[in-house]
Order: C-alpha cells, then structure tokens, then sequence
C-alpha cells in the first residue's frame, strides 16, 4: 500500500533519516516507533510530502509521490494527517472544521454520522476552545477521515492528552480506524502503544530502521538488545 525505499534526510550536513525502507500493507495499523529525535517525524512528513526528501522513494498504492523527478505536495497524496497539537482551525466551528477543503462536497448527514461515531453528536456548531483536549483530538481525526484518505498519518497523535483521557481516545480512534478499514502510519516513542494498537511495527533508532515486523515477533525475536530493551519493561 504504502511502500518507502531508501529514503534519505539531512539537515546542515547531519543526517536525521538514513536510507530508510519499509513497507505498510492495505487496512493495517503500523508504527513507528522511536526514542525523541531518532527521525520518526522526519519520516512521517516526507511520506506526507511536508519535507522533501534528499534521496529515496516513496509510492502510495503503486503511485510514485515522491522520487529523483517527482515531488508531489500533499494535497496529492490521498492522505490524512493529525497532528500532536490537533491543528483544528480555532475560528471554525466543528461541522466547518471537518468539512474544511471539501469544498461543499461532504454532506451534513456524513458530517453527522462522523461525531455519532466518536460519541460526539450534536457537536457540530461548538467552537475548538468549548472542547476538551480528548474532543479535540477526536475531531482531529475524523476532520482527516472525512475526505477518505487511502492512507491515514498519525505522529505521536495521544501524547498531548493526561492518561485518564488517553485509553478511551485511543480505543474509539482505533475502532473506528478499522470499522474504516484505514492505512494507517502511526508515529509513537511509547513501545507500550505500539504494541496496542500495531498490526507491525517498525523500529527506528539514530535515522536508521532497525526492524520490523508483527508486535510478537519483536518481542519474541529482536534483533539486537536495543530492541529487546524497549520492550523488556512490557508483559
Ligand atoms: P520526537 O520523538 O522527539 O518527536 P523524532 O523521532 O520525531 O523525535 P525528528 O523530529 O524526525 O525526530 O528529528 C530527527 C533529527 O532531525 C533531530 O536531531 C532533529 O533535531 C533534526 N531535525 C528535524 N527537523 C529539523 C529541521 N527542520 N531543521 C533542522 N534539524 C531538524
Ligand atoms: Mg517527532
């Protein structure tokens, strides 16, 4: 679905993204995870095509976005974005930030049907600052699964929220992510979340990709002890 080949990022001469290949398959849930600054959001953005690339490719069900000769922008790319911070537009209500760039082409009932799923009918005339970090998140995400998208990018989208609130998001977010049958990337430094809500994981660490594969065959099977240390602490 979601194939990335040998892709390469410096910034003033250091490399933040080396040479970097995976692949993420139809309707799963994979992660990147990493400690701070390992070039997780590197990656991500050049996916989204937010960054451009020094080398590398990257293809989106079979379609070069990105390579030597193409660059295309986001808007391009049949993806959906959400954001640590959330980014809705605080001027908007909730209906118009959802329906933001759909040009009129999303209808009131879908719009409707969207807040009924993440438990927030009746929503939609209420402004960003009349919400709670959780609601905001969630609208975050079903703002970037209105248009669609083939692929959904996620970077570290639960970290802004306190741990009370953060299981319940991250439970209606995942439901709804596979009720949709969504690609998506997700961005996380926490191996505790990868292995909740990842189909596979791939591990990050210094810009390079260290492995990949399904949760257990990390845990079970990891390639040096860097990997075996991050979920050492798990059970
Ligand atoms: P975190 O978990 O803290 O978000 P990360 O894995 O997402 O970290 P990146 O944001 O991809 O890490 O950064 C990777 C490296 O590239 C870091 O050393 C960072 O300082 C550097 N970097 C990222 N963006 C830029 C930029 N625009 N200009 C200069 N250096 C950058
Ligand atoms: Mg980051």
């Amino acid at each position: 679905m979601l194939q990335v080949e040998a892709l390469c990022r410096s910034f003033a001469d250091t490399p933040a993204v080396h040479d970097v290949s995976f692949s993420v398959p139809k309707g799963a849930v994979t992660c990147l995870l990493g400690p701070s600054g390992c070039g997780k959001s590197t990656t991500l953005r050049m996916i989204a095509g937010i960054e451009q690339p020094d080398s590398g490719s990257v293809r989106i069900d079979g379609k070069i976005m990105s390579d030597a000769t193409t660059f295309l922008p986001p808007e391009r790319r049949c993806i959906g974005l959400v954001f640590q911070d959330f980014a809705l537009f605080p001027h908007l209500d909730v209906a118009a930030n959802i329906g933001f760039g759909l040009r009129g082409k999303i209808a009131p009932r879908r719009i409707d049907e969207l807040l009924e799923r993440v438990g927030l009918s009746g929503y939609g005339a209420k402004f960003p600052h009349e919400l709670s970090g959780g609601e905001q998140q969630r609208i975050a995400l079903i703002r970037a699964l209105a248009p669609r998208p083939c692929l959904m990018l996620m970077d570290e989208p639960f970290s802004s929220l306190d741990h009370r609130l953060r299981d319940g998001v991250r439970d209606a977010t995942l439901d709804l992510l596979r009720d949709s049958g969504t690609t998506v990337l997700m961005v996380t430094h926490d191996p505790e979340e990868a292995m909740l809500m990842g189909d596979r994981i791939a591990v990050m660490r210094r810009g390079r990709l260290i492995q990949e594969g399904r949760p257990h065959e990390l845990y079970d099977r990891p390639v040096d002890r860097g990997v075996a240390a991050f979920f050492s602490d798990l059970n």
